[in-house]
């Protein structure tokens, strides 16, 4: 199902379009949506067979779990147990956004949500059409990448379409994703050194910056650091992951702007880069993406999606600043296999 620019433009007819959809959640129906981040494949929350549905169409393992998306604040004490004064603060700065909470959950969230955890991710979309749909739901709406477990996230409906055809009930289409990598996921948890901290789980469409400038100091949760291990506090963040079939490879560019194309390279190959083709003439596909980080986040998976279909033996990818705000594209890229 289709959704313009006009449709979401009326506020009336919006809802009679989404009405459909609507009651397809509730009725235990996995439909995709379109976030602001990537299309979510998204079922009932609060109904365990739907959300069930969700892991086999997917084929993602049961302790992966799920980002449950919530209309509104005012929606939060359906799901979780406690929202503590910093969680409050990120909620006032970054909601709607790109920004999923891990808080302690309540007991009415089935254990195939929380992968068993005592927690939930949970976050309110900032797109207009995912609002308006969780909104004539009523239900919170569990979605993870409407995509095959370790296959590319869906920017478009027809990614979506792509993967999953056959396995979802409907498509909410409203066109590409405006941000177009996941969201970032923080814990916000008892400091050990007295009052709560802000971990960061996961990289994502809020950056660092943007979350120490409103809390000041964000801990990492990295391998066996102190924070503890990675693996068992955000599951699903160290699996390969948004992978292309295509090999992909690493390439610099020089001081002069030209990029460093390898001697011994297989042919056909493809180039992904940034603003411009660095003097590369001979590959078989190119993709130029914008040379910002938000641009390019927008992008990469649409272009990875091209790379998969693009009939080369090998994708040259340049090699991305080392700053922060790069850190969230690097990441996917890292897990789609980049070395
Ligand atoms: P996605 O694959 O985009 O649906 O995001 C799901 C990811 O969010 C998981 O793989 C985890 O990394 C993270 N996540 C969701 N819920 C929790 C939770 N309760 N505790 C820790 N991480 C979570
Ligand atoms: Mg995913």
């Amino acid at each position: 199902m289709r959704v313009t620019d006009a449709d979401v433009g009326d506020a009336a007819r919006l809802a009679v379009l989404l009405r459909e959809p609507a009651q397809w959640l509730r009725d235990g129906r996995l439909v995709a949506l379109p976030t602001e981040t990537v299309y979510g494949l998204g079922a009932n929350a609060l109904d365990e067979t739907a959300v069930r549905s969700i892991f086999a169409a997917k084929q993602r393992p049961a302790f992966n779990p799920l980002i449950v998306h919530v209309a509104d604040p005012s929606w939060l004490g359906r799901v979780v147990a406690d929202v503590p004064p910093l969680a409050r603060r990120l909620i006032d700065a970054f909601w709607p956004g790109p920004l999923t909470l891990v808080l302690p959950r309540r007991p009415e969230v089935p254990d195939v949500v929380t992968g068993g955890l005592d927690t939930v991710g949970v976050r309110m979309p900032a797109h207009p059409v995912a609002l308006a749909l969780l909104r004539a739901a009523d239900v919170p709406v569990a979605a993870p990448s409407a995509n095959p477990f370790t296959r590319i996230s869906p920017t478009t409906a027809q990614h979506v379409l792509d993967g999953l055809g056959g396995r979802v009930f409907a498509v909410v289409d409203a066109g590409p994703c405006a941000v177009g990598i996941e969201s970032t996921v923080v814990a916000v948890e008892a400091d050990p050194r007295g009052g709560e901290r802000v971990v960061l789980l996961r990289e994502g469409g809020t950056t660092r910056e943007q979350l120490q400038a409103v809390v000041g100091e964000v801990f990492v949760a990295d391998h066996a650091d102190e924070v503890g291990d990675a693996a068992r506090r955000s599951p699903g963040r160290v699996e390969r992951h948004y992978a292309p079939s295509v090999p992909l490879r690493s390439i610099a560019r020089r001081a002069d702007g030209a990029l460093q194309v390898p001697n011994e390279l297989e042919r056909p190959f493809a180039l992904l880069c940034r603003g411009d083709a660095g003097g590369v003439t001979d590959a078989a596909h190119v993709d130029v993406l914008p040379a910002d980080p938000a641009g390019f986040a927008r992008e990469l998976y649409a272009a990875l999606h091209r790379l998969d279909r693009a009939g080369v033996a090998v994708a040259l990818v340049e090699q991305l600043p080392d700053d922060a705000a790069w850190a969230a594209v690097r990441d996917r890229l890292r897990r789609a296999g980049l070395r």
